[in-house]
């Protein structure tokens, strides 16, 4: 891709996965873009935090080249330790990536244009057309970008294209409202029982998520709220009980939940990032437990990995 682009918005997508039969219905091409205005203690994405271009350094594939001291000119490189980075100092140039022979180095983010990645969606457009798939957009949190996708998702939809958004709805609903009309459905991110629980483990209270919530009811807009198990934070039954009570007020009647996963805690060494390590066990939940404290509520649940 281009570093420099002049012609209208630009956007930092982190990673593109084309051929996935998760996240929407058929064959659909992922796109996660940059930036999220949550930061939850089992991010699955830390490197989606930052809405710039970032870099990370995998330890176990470096060398000892040198390479990467060699051509940065910001002083952001050091030999002497096991972390080669001084976040400090870097300023995401990705020099160093390019010159490094062995992948240890890797820019996370890169600018595309509209154009750019309305060719990257459509490659795989025949696929969708079989199997009744789509574009997903993800993240990070995809409406913070909603300039871009003004632009993007009416280019995507001359297409035939279906379109789902996955979001946490932590943004002012004006942000949302005008790409309504080019989305065919939201997976909606819910993640804890109330205020202070989002504070706690997002870094910020739920009130503006509700309203996008309430906004998007009331339309009756086509969506799926997806609760991520996070074993002991949001499993316990009377966190249950009060999700569910919150759901109910929305006239929801069911939910997905997402099976709690590990994959993560191998990148913070990686990045410059305050998440940490929480060490709970993926044995640290009964799932049947979980799921029928839903039912109790009248809430049905659906596990998915
Ligand atoms: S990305 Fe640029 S500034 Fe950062 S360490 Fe590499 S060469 Fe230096
Ligand atoms: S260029 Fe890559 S392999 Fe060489 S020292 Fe730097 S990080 Fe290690």
């Amino acid at each position: 891709m281009n570093s420099e682009k002049t012609d209208g918005p630009v956007s930092i997508i982190f990673d593109i996965q084309r051929f996935s039969i998760h996240d929407g219905p058929g064959i659909r091409t992922l796109i996660f873009f940059k930036g999220c205005s949550l930061s939850c203690a089992w991010c699955q994405n830390p490197e989606s935090i930052k809405m710039k271009p970032e870099i990370a350094f995998y330890t176990d594939c470096c060398i000892g080249c040198g390479n990467c001291l060699k051509v940065c000119t910001e002083g952001a490189v050091s030999m002497q330790s096991d972390q080669r980075i001084a976040w400090d100092k870097c300023v995401a140039c990705g020099l160093c990536a390019r010159e490094c022979p062995a992948d240890a180095l890797r820019l996370v983010g890169t600018q595309y244009s509209v154009s750019e990645l309305i060719q990257e969606s459509l490659r795989d457009k025949d696929f969708y057309d079989v199997s009744d798939g789509g574009i997903t957009l993800s993240g990070g949190e995809p409406v913070l970008h909603s300039e871009f996708l003004l632009s993007f998702l009416p280019e995507l939809k001359k297409h035939d294209i279906h379109i789902l958004l996955e979001t946490a709805g932590n943004y002012p609903f004006l942000m949302l409202e005008p790409l309504l009309p080019f989305l065919d459905h939201i997976y909606f991110d819910y993640k804890l029982p109330d205020d202070q629980a989002y504070q706690n483990h997002t870094g910020k209270g739920n009130q503006q998520i509700l309203k996008v919530l309430h906004a998007l009811t009331d339309r009756g807009f086509p969506l799926t709220v997806r609760i991520p198990v996070v074993p002991g934070i949001n499993t316990e039954s009377h966190q249950i009980k009060i999700i569910c009570d919150t759901l109910h007020s929305f006239n929801i009647k069911d939910v997905n939940l997402l099976k709690y996963n590990r994959l993560w805690e191998a990148k913070i060494p990686r990045l410059d990032t305050r998440q940490k390590v929480l060490h709970i066990s993926t044995d640290a939940v009964d799932y049947d437990q979980v799921t029928d404290g839903f039912c109790k509520h009248d809430i049905k649940a659906i596990l998915s990995e």
